[in-house]
């Protein structure tokens, strides 16, 4: 199974670390008894409502919806420099957040949500949640097929360069295909660097590149 369709490793906001907490299952004691994460999680959440960002604003905010319904706000706090590069465009409505190694914050006014500082480690792709999921879905599917042309189902020996999921036997299969795999391919690649990593181990914090 993909590691996008697992919760545990792409967990809505209830279930991420509190920030001034050490939760077993996300980290553990190193040989210096630091406590360090155990391996890597990824909240995964949908743009819902973009009203208050706004590039002449200071800070960026934003509400998603995480895999479980629950709508949680989102703020960003980019460092000047980094603020005059960042492509706030991204930052709109049917797009969906991705941020790595997330944790549950507390505001100074009590509420609850994710702070962002770190543009590494964040990403925000152009496609819908529910969208990215049935791609993920589908491209499970194609693995559990194994090595099968997705046009014909002959034996398949070549892949899509793009999203490295979908195998065909020709390119005349490939090229006949496009139009349906498109859609699905599109998505794949797009959120492939956030999904390339094995989670299981955790050597160092891993960004977006
Ligand atoms: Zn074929
Ligand atoms: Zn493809």
């Amino acid at each position: 199974m993909s590691v996008l369709l697992d919760p545990r490793v792409f967990p809505g906001y209830n279930d991420l670390p509190y920030e001034n907490d050490v939760e077993p299952d996300y980290y553990t004691q190193n040989h210096r008894g630091v406590f360090e994460p155990r391996r890597h999680w990824c909240f995964m959440g949908e743009i819902v409502d973009d009203t208050h960002s706004d590039s002449a604003f200071l800070r960026h905010r934003m509400n998603v919806r995480d895999r479980d319904g629950a709508v949680i706000p989102v703020f960003f706090y980019l460092d000047a420099d980094i603020r005059d590069t960042f492509d706030a465009t991204v930052l709109k409505n049917g797009n969906t957040l991705f941020a790595r190694y997330a944790q549950q914050h507390s505001f100074m006014d009590g509420s609850e949500g994710l702070r962002l500082e770190e543009p590494e480690l964040f990403r925000v792709v152009p496609f819908a949640m529910e969208a990215i999921l049935d791609a993920y879905k589908e491209g499970d599917g194609w693995a559990q097929d194994g090595k099968v042309c997705r046009k014909c189902e002959a034996k398949a020996t070549h892949r899509c360069g793009k999203c490295k999921k979908a195998f065909y036997c020709t390119r005349e299969c490939q090229t006949d295909h496009w139009k349906a795999h498109r859609p699905t391919c599109k998505i794949l690649t797009a959120v492939g660097p956030v999904t390339a990593l094995d989670h299981t181990r955790f050597t160092d914090f891993v960004s977006f590149t």
